[in-house]
Order: structure tokens, then sequence, then C-alpha cells
């Protein structure tokens, strides 16, 4: 296949991967990202045995074994009653697979090192606004012509518009509140652990690995709300948050609650409606020639990333 000339719009971990398999494919990849110097969102996550071998293919998967913290369990309680609600060992895998928790810090910086030192060129600052047949648009500025765009811009792309089956981007009615924090005893070192209540409450810690080798452990910490709460839970303040956890782990030490920054999850689903499938839409689905639209992907995105990069590879080659 001749090189083609792509641009990657959107530098997460999933336009990141996709940028080291295009361009070690021999095409000229270039990024866009809006962020004036690229960064992570968020706390931290598991990566999956898919995920991570996906890193593994792309040769990092050592760094981010380093940093990362294995998991032999994901375990949930109901908060009132102690009964187990999830209970899921890896060990029953027979190939071995483990999750790995991670910073989100320490994949994305694993995934941009790698394609800094490939040499792919990532323009920040850059904040996508639309398309115009190959060319990317921000504002009135213009880059191109592009053989090919991958959407890599996630859940809110504004590119999403352009596919002539957009998907429904409507938010879910859930976010969630996170945190960083120092490792603190009482919690499953090696195990996600929630509580919930009912689907209305769950919480959770895990483990997260460190910042650099050998460095202290680290948690990340889970509060769900639903969206429409955020400003009272504000209003009301850390405190009141604090008390309202520790109804539901008794147990938690005090001082192991800090505030820290807070996101949304964002989804192409309502409330009541079941999750749909994420979707992969080149020119065979929308009829735009050069976009792939990558819409919904969420968790399976990162931990499927060398499929989905395989799917565009097709997708671009006809
Ligand atoms: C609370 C929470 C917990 C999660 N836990 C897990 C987990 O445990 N395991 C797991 O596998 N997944 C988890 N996920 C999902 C995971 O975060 C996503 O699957 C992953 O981030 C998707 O990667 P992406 O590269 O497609 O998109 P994103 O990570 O959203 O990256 C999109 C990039 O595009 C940039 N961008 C966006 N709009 C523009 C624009 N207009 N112009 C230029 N740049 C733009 C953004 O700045 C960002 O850098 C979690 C998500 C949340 C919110």
């Amino acid at each position: 296949m001749r090189p083609l000339d792509i641009a990657i719009a959107g530098a997460g971990p999933g336009g990141l991967a996709t940028a080291l398999y295009l361009h070690r494919a021999g095409h000229r990849v270039r990024m866009y990202e809006r962020f004036t110097e690229a960064q992570p969102v968020g706390s931290g996550l598991i990566l999956q045995p898919t995920g991570l071998a996906v890193l593994h293919d792309l040769g990092l998967h050592g760094k981010i074994a380093e940093l990362g913290q294995p998991l032999d369990r994901l375990v949930g309680h109901d908060a009132r009653t102690g009964r187990v609600v999830l209970d899921v060992r890896y060990a029953a895998l027979r190939n071995g697979g483990r999750g790995l928790g991670v910073r989100r810090a320490a994949l994305f910086d694993v995934l941009h090192d790698a394609v800094r030192t490939e040499g792919i060129p990532i323009e920040t600052g850059f904040a996508v606004s639309g398309r115009d047949a190959g060319w990317l648009l921000s504002g009135g500025r213009r880059e191109g012509p592009f053989d090919l765009i991958v959407d890599a811009l996630g859940a809110g792309s504004p590119l999403r518009a352009e596919a002539q089956v957009p998907g429904d981007g409507r938010a879910l009615g859930f976010g969630a509140l996170w945190a960083t924090t120092p490792w603190v005893d009482g919690f499953g070192p090696r195990a996600l652990m929630q509580r919930y209540r009912r689907a209305k409450v769950m919480i959770g810690v895990l483990p997260i690995g460190r910042r650099q080798p050998g460095g202290e452990a680290l948690a990340a910490f889970f509060w769900s709300l639903r969206i429409a709460e955020y400003e009272a839970v504000r209003a009301a303040g850390f405190e009141a948050l604090a008390e309202r956890i520790r109804t539901y782990w008794p147990a938690l030490p005090d001082g192991a609650l800090v505030a820290d920054y807070a996101g949304i999850r964002p989804k192409l689903h309502g409330p009541t409606e079941p999750m749909p499938d994420f979707r992969i839409d080149g020119p065979e689905v929308h009829g735009v020639p050069e976009l792939v639209n990558l819409l919904g992907i969420e968790s399976p995105g990162l931990t499927s990333s060398l499929a989905i990069a395989e799917m565009v590879r097709d997708k671009l080659a006809g």
C-alpha cells in the first residue's frame, strides 16, 4: 500500500496507539490535540489483558508494568447487606492474564513518549472544530490535505456530526468524581473494591501503582453520582461528601480522603436505554471519503486498540 498522509485528531490513548501503528506501517502521520501541552485527563483505570497485549505488541509492556499494580480480583459488595454483587478473579483466565491498575498519566506518558521518540509530530493547541474534505479545521485554521482523518477525539467529538449516521451522543445521567490518593491500608492491595447501594451509589478504590518505579503506592478513588446532583454536592462541601462516603465505607481511615478534581463520563445512550455496541464507521456507512469515525468506544476501545487500529488500516486500504 502506498504511504498515506494521515491526520489523527485527539491524543488520548486511542489516538496515540493508532498513531504508533499507522506510523510503523509506513504512513505519514500527524496528530492534532486541543491541549496546549498534551496531558491525560482523570485518575486511574484498569488495563485489561487485551489492552496489555496491545502494549506488548507495541513493545511498551515493560514500561507500563513497572508503574502499574497487577490485580487478582474485581470485587463489589452491597453496602447495606454485605452481599457479594461482583466477584471476578483473573485466576479463572487460563492464559494467566491479569488486569493492571495504572495511573492514567502513566498510560499516557508511555504512549506519548513512544510517539515523541518515533518523531510523530503532535500539533497542540489545535481544537478541532470540523472537517472540509481532506482538511482538518480549527476555527479559521486549516491543516491538510490528508488522505485520511482518524477521529480519536473521544465521546464528545465535533467530527461525529460529519457521519451520515452520527449516532445519538446524549450524556448518561450518571458521572463520577475521582481522585488520586496515596495508598492507605484497609483496602485490597491487589483488587478493585467497590460498594453499591442499588443502582444509586457506586464507590470504589483501585490500586494504581506508582508515579515512578519503586515509588509510593497510589490509589484511585471513585464516587458515582447523578450529574444533576453535582452542583448540590459541590455546594454542600467536601466534609459532607466524606461523611456520606463513610456511611458506605465505615472503615475508611481518617485523612484517607483528599479533595481533588472531578470528571464526567459521557455515554452514547440514555439512562433507560440498553448499552449500544460501539461503532467504527467508514465511508461505506457515512459516504464521506477519507473519514473513519470511532464512536462510543469507551473501555473496549482502550482494550482493543490493536484490533481497532487494524480495522482502521483495512478501511483505509479499501
Ligand atoms: C471515570 C472513568 C473511568 C474509566 N475507567 C476505565 C477503566 O478502568 N478501564 C478502561 O479500559 N477504560 C476506562 N474508562 C474509559 C477510558 O477512559 C476511555 O475508553 C478512553 O479514554 C478512550 O480513549 P480515547 O483516546 O478514545 O478518547 P479520550 O481519552 O477521550 O481522548 C480524546 C483526546 O482528544 C482530545 N480532544 C477532544 N476534543 C478535541 C477537539 N475538539 N480538538 C482537539 N482535541 C480534542 C482530548 O483532549 C483527548 O486528549 C474510564 C472512563 C472514565 C471517565
